[in-house]
Formats: C-alpha cells, sequence, structure tokens
C-alpha cells in the first residue's frame, strides 16, 4: 500500500450484545480492560499465576534487547505438569481431558488420570530413544489421542518439538525435519481420512533417506496398514511406550526454555519456522481460552476443529484447553465423512458447550445447506469461536443463525502463528459483536491501525495492523534466523510488530481485518481490500465462496478480478455474472466492482484451508505458479487455468 490509506467500503450495521445470563456469569468482565490499561505487566503478571510454576518468576518483561523478549525469565515451571499432573494432584484426575471420536467411528475417553500416565510413560520412552531437554522431535501424526500426548511428552522433558501437518508431503516434511534438525520423528502407519486409511510412514521413509540425521522413527499403530520397516530406526510405539513406567517426575524449565517451533502456513509466501517458548506461552495461552470462550472446565465441553498440524491446535488443544483442566473432543476425520452433518452428529453426540472452527469450514456448511444442522440438536452450544481468515459478516450470520440457534454469542478471534495466542477478539460476556469483525485487543493487549507513515489512523479509516507492546506468546525469532526476525516483523514500522494485514478502524474505534497487506488491489488509486469485495460476493444468495485478486490493468493499475464458487443449483450465465458485478458496486461502490468475475468449482487453498490468492494472481497474469508447496490440491489450479481464456 503506497498511494493512500485502505478505502473504507463496507458498513455493517447489524449490532448483537451478549446474552444476560452469559454476561452475568462472565469469566472476565469489562473491569479487566481497565486494569490491564492501568498497568500492563502487573495484569499479566498477574495471569501468570494461573500456572503452577516450580520457582515463581519475580520479573514480568525484559525488553531491554528489543525485539528479542524475555518474560517471568527467572520462572521455572514444567509444561506438561501444568497441563496434567496438577489436576490430577487438585483430585480431578476422573474428569475426561479428552473425548476421542476416529473417522470411522471408534471412541476413546482419556482422563486426566489416564493422560498423566501416557505422557509420563511416553517420557519415559523418549528417554530410553536418547531424547534429551532441547533436543528436537518432529511429530507427524493424525488427529489421535497419541497427537497430544506426544507433544505433552516432549514439553515434559523440555525437548521441542515440531509438529508438522499429516497431509504434506515427503518433501515438506523433509525440509521442516532438517531446518530443525530433529533427530527423533513420531509418525503412524498411517490415519483415516474421507472414509479410508491414509498412510503416513511412507513419507517419514522418503524423508528421512534426504535427512540422514534421523536416529529414531516412533510408529503409532493407527490403520494397521502395511508398513516398510527398518530394525535399526524403526519402534512401534506399543511396544516401547506400553512398557514403560507410568511414573515420572518433570523437571522444571526456565520460563525462555524453548517449547516448539512450528511452520506458518505458506498462504503468502515460503513458510517461516516460529519460535515459541515456554512461561509466556502458556500464561497467555490459558488466560485467553479463559476469557475468550468463557470456559467454565466443571461443566463445559470443548471442542476446537483445527489439526494440531496448526497453531490453533497448538494453543487451543493441547495447551490452552488442557492447562485449564477443560474436558474437549479430539476429531480425526472431515467434516463431510461419512455425511455432511458429521460435526453437527459430534456437537450433540458430547453435548459440546463450545466450539471453535474457521471461516472455510462455515462457508463449506452454507454451501451444503441449512437443512444439515437442522436434524441435529445443537442446542448445548452456547460459544461459539472463528479464526483463520476474515469471516464475511454473510458466514458469520449464518453460523450464528444455524449453529447458534439465533443467540450464540461469536468470538471473531484474530492471531498467528506468530503471535501464539488470541490477539483481538470480542469477550462473549461484554462485548456487542459485530458480523465480521474483530474489533478490538484482548485485555493486555496492544494494537492498532496505522497509515504508511506509521502514524495511527482515525476512526473510519483504514490501513496495516500493528502490535504496539510486546506480549506474553510471542514469538521469540525465527528458528535460526534472528536477521529474518528482524526484517519480517520489525523493520516495516520502527518499534511496531508488523503483522502482515490490512486492516481498518470503524466509527467506533473497533477493527476489521482486510485481507493480507500483500493481496490489497490499486485500482484507479485508491487501495481496495480484497475481504471487502469478497464479503460483497457472498453476501449474493448464489455465491458460496469467493477469492479477489488485483491483476495489472494499463487503465486502473490493477482490475479487480474474481473468482467464485457458485451455490447449489445456480447456473454460470453471462446474466449471473453482470448480476455479481452490480450487486457489488451496489454494496461497496463502483471503484469495487470486479472487472471480471469467473465462476470456477474450487479455490486454492492451503492445507489450512485459506485462500491462496497469490496463485490466482499469478494465473490472471500469466505467470509461473509460485511456491505450492502448502496448497491441498494442485489439480485445481489446472482447472481455473483451464477455465481463464473465457474471461481475459
Ligand atoms: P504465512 O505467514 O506463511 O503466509 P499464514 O499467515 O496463513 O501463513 P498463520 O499464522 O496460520 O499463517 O495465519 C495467520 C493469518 O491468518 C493472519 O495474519 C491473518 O491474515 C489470518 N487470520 C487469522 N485469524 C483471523 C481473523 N480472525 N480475522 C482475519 N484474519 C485472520
Ligand atoms: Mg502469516
Amino acid at each position: 500500500m503506497s498511494n493512500e490509506s485502505l478505502a473504507n467500503l463496507l458498513k455493517e450495521e447489524r449490532r448483537f450484545p451478549p446474552p444476560a445470563d452469559l454476561a452475568t456469569h462472565a469469566n472476565v468482565t469489562a473491569a479487566a480492560y481497565e486494569q490491564a490499561a492501568a498497568d500492563r505487566l502487573g495484569f499479566w503478571a498477574e495471569q501468570a499465576r494461573r500456572l503452577s510454576w516450580a520457582t515463581p518468576p519475580t520479573q514480568t518483561l525484559d525488553w531491554s534487547n528489543a525485539p528479542f523478549a524475555k518474560w517471568f525469565a527467572d520462572g521455572r515451571l514444567n509444561v506438561a505438569y501444568n497441563c496434567v499432573d496438577r489436576h490430577v494432584e487438585n483430585g480431578l484426575g476422573d474428569r475426561v481431558a479428552i473425548h476421542f471420536e476416529g473417522e470411522p467411528g471408534d471412541t476413546r475417553t482419556i482422563t486426566y488420570a489416564e493422560l498423566q500416565r501416557e505422557v509420563s510413560k511416553t517420557a519415559n520412552a523418549l528417554t530410553e530413544l536418547g531424547v534429551r531437554a532441547g533436543d528436537r522431535v518432529a511429530i507427524y501424526l493424525p488427529m489421535v489421542p497419541e497427537a497430544v500426548i506426544a507433544m505433552l511428552a516432549c514439553a515434559r522433558l523440555g525437548a521441542p518439538h515440531s509438529v508438522v501437518f499429516g497431509g504434506f508431503s515427503a518433501d515438506a516434511l523433509a525440509t521442516r525435519i532438517e531446518d530443525a534438525d530433529a533427530q527423533v520423528v513420531i509418525t503412524a502407519d498411517g490415519g483415516y481420512r474421507r472414509g479410508k486409511p491414509s498412510a503416513l510412514k511412507p513419507a517419514v521413509d522418503e524423508a528421512i533417506e534426504r535427512v540422514d540425521r534421523v536416529r529414531h522413527v516412533l510408529v503409532v499403530r493407527r490403520t494397521g496398514q502395511e508398513v516398510a520397516w527398518n530394525d535399526s530406526r524403526d519402534v512401534w510405539w506399543h511396544d516401547i511406550v506400553e512398557r514403560q513406567s507410568d511414573q515420572h517426575t518433570p523437571e522444571a524449565f526456565d520460563a525462555e526454555h524453548p517449547l516448539f517451533i512450528l511452520y506458518t502456513s505458506g498462504t503468502t509466501g515460503k513458510p517461516k519456522g516460529i519460535l515459541h517458548t515456554t512461561g509466556g506461552y502458556l500464561t497467555q495461552v490459558s488466560y485467553t481460552h479463559h476469557a475468550v470462550f468463557d470456559l467454565k472446565p466443571e461443566t463445559d465441553v470443548f471442542w476446537c476443529t483445527a489439526d494440531v498440524g496448526w497453531v490453533t491446535g497448538h494453543s487451543y488443544i493441547a495447551y490452552g484447553p488442557l492447562s485449564n483442566g477443560a474436558t474437549q473432543v479430539l476429531y480425526e476425520g472431515t467434516p463431510d465423512t461419512p455425511h455432511q452433518g458429521r460435526w453437527w452428529e459430534i456437537v450433540q453426540k458430547y453435548g459440546v458447550t463450545i466450539l471453535y472452527t474457521a471461516p472455510t469450514a462455515i462457508r463449506a456448511c452454507m454451501k451444503w445447506g441449512d437443512d444439515i444442522p437442522a436434524k441435529f440438536d445443537l442446542s448445548s452450544l452456547r460459544v461459539l469461536g472463528s479464526v483463520g481468515e476474515p469471516i464475511n459478516p454473510e458466514a458469520w450470520m449464518w453460523y450464528r443463525k444455524h449453529i447458534g440457534a439465533d443467540a450464540t454469542p461469536i468470538v471473531d478471534t484474530w492471531w498467528q502463528t506468530e503471535t501464539g495466542a488470541m490477539m483481538l477478539s470480542p469477550l462473549p460476556g461484554v462485548t456487542e459483536t459485530k458480523p465480521g469483525s474483530a474489533q478490538m485487543p484482548l485485555p493486555g493487549i496492544a494494537a492498532t491501525v496505522v497509515d504508511d507513515d506509521a502514524n495511527e489512523v482515525p476512526d473510519g479509516a483504514g490501513g496495516y495492523l500493528v502490535l504496539t507492546e510486546p506480549w506474553p506468546s510471542m514469538l521469540r525469532t525465527i528458528w535460526g534466523d534472528d536477521q529474518r526476525y528482524l526484517d519480517t516483523y520489525w523493520s516495516r514500522f520502527e518499534g511496531k510488530y508488523f503483522a502482515g494485514d490490512g486492516a481498518k478502524k470503524d466509527d467506533d474505534g473497533d477493527i476489521w481485518l482486510l485481507g493480507r497487506v500483500d493481496d490489497v488491489m490499486l485500482v484507479s488509486g485508491h487501495n481496495i481490500s480484497t475481504t471487502e469485495v469478497e464479503s460483497a460476493l457472498v453476501s449474493h444468495p448464489k455465491v458460496a465462496e469467493a477469492a479477489v485478486v488485483g491483476a495489472t490493468d494499463p487503465q486502473t493499475t490493477q482490475a479487480i478480478c474474481a473468482f467464485v464458487i457458485l451455490r447449489g443449483g445456480a447456473d454460470e450465465s453471462e446474466g449471473l455474472v453482470e448480476e455479481l458485478r452490480a450487486h457489488v458496486a451496489k454494496h461497496l461502490g463502483p471503484i469495487a466492482k470486479p472487472k471480471r468475475i469467473l465462476p470456477v468449482a474450487e479455490l486454492p487453498k492451503t492445507r489450512s484451508g485459506k485462500i491462496m490468492r497469490r496463485l490466482l494472481r499469478d494465473i490472471a497474469e500469466n505467470r509461473d505458479l509460485g511456491d505450492v508447496t502448502t496448497l491441498t490440491d494442485s489439480s485445481v489450479m489446472d482447472l481455473i487455468q483451464a477455465k481463464l481464456p473465457s474471461a481475459a
């Protein structure tokens, strides 16, 4: 964005106050904002006391070597002890930690006492395999309980894990193993996906041929499929873990001891290896999970549908919920196997009260139809969350109406792999929500929107989202590349963290995310948000999903080019394209009217479900495609390319 700030086009007037009952009993009230504003560091020091420290910290933030932060630096703790053992010591051993639901319908119920035994045995097994504090362990597993157990066992030993999403190829796995220099890999024979077993071990075997430093592969038997075996290297989980003692004494580590490395989803380019540490990270994931979901651990059943291979799975499956002693659902498979109501069946079966999912999933459910969730009893739900992309106002409304009985608050949580935990979000018992807006920084978080010259924009204007103060769960660096850390996040605006997302402030000062800065379009001197044009398209009853890019244009610098997926039944006549162009012009103004609209069957997405606009821009400008390693399905690009000449 060089010429001017983002144009503020979309006006969304709908408002939803918190339900009275939720507001009355909310974990966190408006007082938290005041308290944190009066003494931000004191506020975080108090939140750190949610945890059990072997040595309580006396320091809060050390910013003397900015932007390399240290939080609670003289404190010591063990993350696995905090997520498991202390709940058992507090008499909660019989509480269910995990309701596991396999895709084929097999189930497992794991209490906190069982989790403690499983994590201890696994920590003992890893010790036998030579894993010591500081060693990196790669985890490449399906969504089975062993994924969470393995993460906790690593944390217990102070061995940073690097979880690699089970859908990634051998290639992507090899680069991640190599970058982190992991010498032990934890995997499975396979997992269930779309109704059939899908192999994992062959990708590990292939990856290891290229990185010769891996000493051991620990293999969970999940599907029972045939696997190639190397006796000197491969060990079955059931052989080594089962024979271990279920006692293990956790050692306390420094608050700044590394907890994990995780690669970003690769929406905007080559993934970055983000490093998170122990005390500050656990403090903020625990606090935000408690505050933003209003978690009542005695009665709530929490379900986050993310994969543990993404940061959402790290912070809101493994560490946040378990540090709070929550009961949660862990589901292995896809939302439409064996039928499109599978998620709602799970909500009904376990009485899920808090659901956390992504806009891409909500739009898929919209496409499948309202009648599907209507067949299930979803009345247990009391808080709904969204994360991963800006949520289109129409998708937000659908989520509230068809999943939340037109009553349940929605928390639209903005954060990143880099931030470690939620940063902007409404609070369900406090905030009057607005469809499509993450609204405001959480207590203790400082964020704003600035223009090109780093000046805060006035209400009603757009620019760049920045974080103006360090926060406990912030990334500490990019693994092995401090310079890239400085360049990527801290060089654009002096002393401010540059998130890479465009945003605007509305007339009340609330923040709306407008898409990646890399994706913002420049049309006749106006910076236009991809998100706003997409949301306008999705608000048309015939459009299920839309992706918008700016393609080079001789007259207008860039021209808006839209790719749309139509809802079932809509036919892609010339008339419809005109109707959609007029619809956008009516909602946002003539400047935002797409020059071209191309109906397509699918959109290119990352494995975490985010639209990869840069690839569509490559197509629209007839370039070779950039990095596609994190793309779900490359045949999607061939299909789109095949359709393009008709639109040119
Ligand atoms: P890469 O950095 O490799 O391009 P990525 O940014 O997709 O990948 P993540 O860390 O998984 O990797 O995603 C964080 C990004 O997701 C944010 O920067 C933002 O663009 C988007 N995002 C997440 N939650 C929201 C939200 N509630 N509203 C708007 N955007 C969101
Ligand atoms: Mg990113």
